[in-house]
């Protein structure tokens, strides 16, 4: 009885910590390419810029707006004129309806439609376009860049809370850019705002829910395209162990077209980069060993222990995953594999295959994951700043 006041209180505090709770989100977008120039026409609404905090102009519908790159700063044209030169300037829409752009990408146009803001500086030659959005309006444009349109809702659920989930714990990963995360494979894959039905209701039925660990702590929500019928434990990848990055027998990628691989490399090539990267003398009896090479359950980390790992052989030669088998086929090398990706925690082609059998987007992400919470971001922040 006596701790009853005080649970009351705390779970008070949660409920207006979830209804207040936003996180405002940095993304640089088109990382990694030259952005030569942006265009936007204001349409369905006054299209406001504003610079060093101060409102610059508010444009009117069914004007082009250009910006270019000179000296070092953004230069904002209309209609041929130039309206002026700035440091930096952000767009965002009166009504704050989505921002369409046309890009000058390496030589290219590409038009990509954003919600939320739209800053722009100027980076040596090129622009620098960073896109300052609500984490529940980035999270959808990340599954369809990252899985597409096709799935279903409770798959897109799982994807949506491990989308949050890295954005989250990994918002320091630009910030000597000014950023908080990139659009591309670095950080999590973004093009644009999604319109899809079944991932917006995902993303909105699973609002602001993270995975946590025992201690409170954002998981590392690793993922890959398919585990090949066993995922790995995280120390077997990435050396440190996580208690929620176990091993599990999953039967559910199985049946899929990524679930197994073959490659065939000349005897001779095979042989070649072995001699030549590992300084190795291959005589008749590793010859022997080296050809006869088999994994049939995830456990050896070593083609030849301690030198060759399965890990350089995967990054020189390209292959899916680690797990695979050699053998000698006339004087070609074949390597038998199984599954496409590191293969730590989520399997994504078996997660789907489990929505498609009903099971629920919890129970996936337990079947996945070991011991991890599904939490409302907010309470964490209620954690750890009181
Ligand atoms: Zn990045």
């Amino acid at each position: 009885m006596v701790n009853k006041p005080r649970s009351y209180i705390f779970v008070a505090s949660v409920f207006f910590y979830s209804f207040s709770f936003s996180t405002e989100l940095r993304i640089k977008l088109f990382s990694g390419k030259n952005l030569y120039s942006i265009s936007v026409l204001a349409t369905n609404s006054k299209l406001i810029f504003q610079s060093d905090s101060t409102a610059i102009s508010v444009a009117d519908s069914l004007t082009k707006f250009s910006f270019f790159s000179l000296n070092d700063s953004v230069l904002l044209k209309s209609q041929g004129l130039v309206i002026g030169k700035f440091k930096s300037i952000t767009m965002r829409f009166e009504n704050n309806s989505e921002i369409k752009m046309d890009v000058v990408l390496n030589k290219k146009v590409t038009t990509r439609t954003y919600d939320g803001m739209i800053e722009i500086k100027s980076v040596g030659e090129n622009l620098m376009c960073i896109n300052i959005i609500n984490i529940e309006k980035y999270i959808p444009g990340v599954i369809q860049a990252e899985v597409g349109k096709g799935n279903s809702v409770e798959f897109n659920k799982v994807k949506a809370i491990i989308v949050r989930t890295y954005a989250l714990s990994n918002m320091r990963k630009h910030e000597l850019e000014g950023c908080h995360l990139c659009d591309d494979v670095h950080c999590q894959v973004y093009r644009g705002k999604s319109v899809i039905p079944n991932i917006l209701t995902a993303v909105k039925e699973t609002e602001s829910m993270v995975l946590v660990d025992t201690s409170l702590q954002l998981v590392n929500a690793a993922f890959h395209a398919n585990c090949g019928g066993q995922t790995c434990n995280s120390e077997d990848v990435w050396q440190k162990p996580l208690p929620y990055l176990r091993s599990v027998t999953d039967s559910f990628c199985v049946k899929v077209p990524d679930h197994y691989w073959q490659k065939k490399i000349p005897k001779t090539d095979w042989f070649n980069y072995l001699q030549k990267k590992y300084n190795l003398t291959v005589t008749d009896s590793l010859q022997n060993v080296l050809l006869n090479f088999d994994q049939p359950q995830r456990k050896v980390y070593f083609l030849l222990h301690p030198a060759i790992s399965l890990k350089s052989l995967r990054e020189d030669w390209k292959l899916r995953s680690t797990w695979f088998s050699v053998k000698l086929e006339g004087e070609m090398v074949v390597l038998t594999g199984y599954g496409f990706g590191h293969g730590v925690g989520l399997c994504q082609q078996g997660a789907m295959q489990m929505s498609k059998k009903g099971y629920g987007y919890r129970q996936i992400i337990d079947f996945y994951f070991s011991n991890v919470t599904l939490i409302n971001y907010a309470q964490l922040n209620f954690f750890f700043d009181n």
